[in-house]
């Protein structure tokens, strides 16, 4: 069946974020003959709509009140994309903003929003899959109400390549915002975000001390600094070893790497909300029963201080 999918847009440096890209790339997919349109908001918005590949129209506005995601604004602005695309899917990133905007447009439109979905297919009806009860469960959803609307994870999309939007709507400027922000913060991690690296090599409370986290980023940098990053365990951030920024599962980030590498970490349920969705995931616990190899593909039993650096060098010679 068509759809008319309308993408929510997020912008970093003056073009569509990865994760933008990669939900053009699902709806194209998803559209079947109908249209996929973007919605892109703040200053640099018209410059970016012709680096959104895969959306045929945008609706956008350049004004700078939109820069921080208030939304009150957003929800304006954007159920008037809605209507002007005649949107029955909107998709949206299961980022800070998704999860504030997707609940919020549902409820204005009276309909249903699934949330952190990985997978969005066209089997009878559109079926939206997200994991359950911590990652133990898939659970898929179909929505009997229009827009569908969908938060969807990091990385569960290719992106779209190709032409940007060639039809560009003008919305209105924001309005009046009972929210203000009073300041920002930058995250501490510089380089590679681990919402973004296609490798994740993650460390808990098992390195036993703050300098197992070398042994960590010499891992990642092995790998390669270009596609590996260092996250961590809760367990490991309350214990001052790793900044929060890095910290993987229900109360941290969800990641979806293609490969995720979990370093004395035990795997309880609430970490595995984090990463269970990424497409392989090594551990490395000397516990034989450890939670964990229930979720790996691949397991090595025994102390990381013996495995990781042999697992360097191993790395170093394959290169
Ligand atoms: C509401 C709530 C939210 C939470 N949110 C999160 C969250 O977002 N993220 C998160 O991670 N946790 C979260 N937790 C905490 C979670 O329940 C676990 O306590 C935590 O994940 C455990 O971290 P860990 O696996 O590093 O430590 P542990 O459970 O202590 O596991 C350490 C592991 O290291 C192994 N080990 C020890 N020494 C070695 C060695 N030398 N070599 C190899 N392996 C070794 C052990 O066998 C063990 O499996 C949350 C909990 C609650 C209640």
């Amino acid at each position: 069946m068509a759809h008319n999918i309308l993408v929510v847009g997020e912008m970093a440096d003056g073009a569509p974020t990865s994760t933008t890209l990669e939900l053009l790339g699902g709806a194209q997919g998803l559209a079947a003959g109908g249209t996929v349109s973007v919605a892109l908001l703040g200053t640099g918005a018209s410059a970016a709509a012709a680096k959104a590949a895969g959306a045929s129209k945008a609706f956008v506005s350049d004004d700078a009140g939109y820069d921080a995601v208030k939304a009150e604004q957003w929800l304006a602005a954007l159920e008037a994309a809605v209507d002007q695309a005649g949107a029955d899917v909107v998709l949206i990133a299961q980022s800070s903003a998704g999860r504030e905007l997707g609940p919020r447009l549902a409820a204005r439109r009276k309909t249903a929003v699934a949330m952190d979905c990985v997978k969005i297919e066209d089997a009878g009806g559109l079926k939206f899959t997200r994991p359950a009860y911590g990652g133990n469960a898939m659970a898929t959803y179909s929505v009997a109400t229009s827009p569908a609307i969908a938060t969807v994870r990091a990385k569960s999309f290719e992106a779209a390549t190709g032409a940007g939007a060639s039809d560009v709507v003008q919305l209105p400027a924001a309005g009046a915002s009972r929210t203000n922000i009073t300041g920002r913060e930058k995250a501490v991690a510089a380089g590679l975000q681990i919402t973004e690296a296609p490798v994740v090599v993650s460390g808990g409370r098992g390195l036993g001390a703050p300098e197992g986290f070398k042994a960590m980023e010499e891992l990642a940098t092995a790998i390669g600094s270009e596609k590996a990053a260092v996250g961590a365990s809760r367990a490991a951030v309350d214990l001052g070893w790793y900044p929060p920024s890095q910290q993987v599962g229900l109360t941290g980030k969800v990641v979806n790497p293609d490969l995720y590498i979990a370093v004395a970490i035990s795997g309880a349920s609430q970490h595995m909300a984090g990463c269970s969705g990424s497409k392989t995931i090594v551990a490395i616990n000397r516990d034989k029963d450890a939670n964990i190899f229930g979720f790996a593909k691949y397991g090595i039993v025994g102390d990381w201080k013996a495995v990781v650096p042999a697992l360097v060098e191993e790395i170093k010679k394959a290169k």
